[in-house]
């Protein structure tokens, strides 16, 4: 099978991640060269051992340069995107794909007229916590889920440099943001219909630290999508009701717990506990024969990997499991977020 040779473009933080361990020959694909606009950066990547390129121009000139990966900050992925397509490059791009709907709608128009893969990087589709609550979606073990809460925090603030500035892109609505939303439309199968949201500024940024959104969806899931960096103490990575139990993954090391009801709970004999300074039969935990836990196992994903798929798609027509349509409905769902909480409305979407 012949290789789908790869120029890293950016060889920062994600971009270094995509070259020594994501594009792997096994998967049909490997990196022949790095280019990076700081010299520091080509430095960093001859010493470990890419083969680097000064210039753009020097990359998109290179016939044996069959794809690029864009790993560069959010408001350069167009220009690059559009360079690359019309050299005749297939591109993987990170995320966020673009600025907001009007950019990525060019870059699709140009990978169409040019006939070459245009594929966002939405890795988090293989994460195992967001596997295993997607697994609870459709298998039903816990009932069809109605509640739906998925949730990253930290305390460290916004990182680095550039997302802390809009023409950059920045802030975290477009950073983890992009992330926890893609999961959610991947998972729920159905229309959002209504929008709202909240944006953070606790650090006096220009951009946001976070934000907090409510989707509900025409199936009447309703899902709270929520981002912080500022959070000293966190609340779990997702939590989940079904009509038949509950779920919570509290981080990414898979603790938490899956709750299932299994038997009548017999509301007329409930025995009551102390509750503070009072009694409570409603907040007392049912009977324990009317429920069971369930174990938290890892769910392989039923979808082939990211840069196998890509191959696949280049090489043999396959259908991409990140679909285009699919981050631009992503990011049209950003830009119903940030004009919710701006106009402190809800928003009908869909
Ligand atoms: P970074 O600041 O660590 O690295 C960016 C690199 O791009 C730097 O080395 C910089 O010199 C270089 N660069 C800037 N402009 C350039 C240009 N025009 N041409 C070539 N090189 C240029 O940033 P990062 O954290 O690696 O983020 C890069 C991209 O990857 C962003 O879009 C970010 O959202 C995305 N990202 C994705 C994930 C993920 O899990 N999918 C994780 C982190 C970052």
């Amino acid at each position: 099978m012949e290789k789908i040779n790869f120029v890293v473009i950016g060889y920062g933080g994600m971009g270094g991640y995509h070259a020594r361990e994501l594009i792997q020959e096994k998967d049909g694909v490997q990196v022949i060269g790095v280019y990076d606009i700081d010299e520091k950066r080509l430095e960093v990547a001859k010493n470990d051992n890419f083969k680097t390129y000064d210039t753009l121009e020097s990359v998109l000139n290179d016939k044996s340069v069959e794809a690029v990966l864009i790993a560069t900050p959010n408001d350069s992925h167009k220009e690059l995107a559009i360079a690359a397509l019309k050299a005749g490059k297939h591109v993987v791009c990170e995320k966020p794909v673009m600025m907001d709907t009007k950019e990525l709608e060019e870059v699709i128009a140009v990978a169409k007229l040019e006939h070459k893969t245009f594929m966002v990087h939405q890795n988090r589709r293989w994460d195992n916590d967001f596997l295993i609550i997607r697994d609870l979606y459709e298998t039903k073990q816990i009932g069809d889920l109605f509640q739906i809460e998925s949730r990253v925090q930290g305390a460290n603030g916004i990182p680095g440099d550039w997302r802390h500035m809009k023409q950059h892109g920045g802030g975290m609505l477009l950073d983890w943001g992009v992330h926890l939303l893609d999961q959610m439309l991947f998972m729920v199968d159905s229309p959002v219909k209504t929008v709202a949201a909240d944006l953070s500024f606790v650090l006096g940024d220009e951009v946001d630290d976070g934000f907090i959104s409510y989707l509900t969806f025409g199936n009447g899931v309703k899902a709270i999508v929520e981002v912080g960096t500022t959070n000293f103490v966190k609340l779990p990575r997702w939590y989940v009701r079904g009509f038949e139990g509950g779920a919570v993954i509290s981080d990414w090391d898979l603790s938490g717990e899956i709750v299932k009801q299994t038997g009548i709970i017999d509301h007329h004999n409930l025995v009551p506990i102390q509750a503070g300074q009072g009694l409570t039969k409603t907040m007392a935990p049912p009977s324990e024969d009317a429920t069971t836990t369930l174990p938290i196992k890892e769910v392989a994903a039923d979808f082939d990997n990211f840069y196998h798929n890509f191959y696949d798609v280049v090489r043999n027509n396959a259908e991409p499991i990140v679909k285009n349509e699919e981050v631009y409905r992503v990011l049209r769902l950003i830009e119903a977020i940030f004009e919710a909480a701006e106009k402190q409305q809800v928003i009908e979407f869909e």
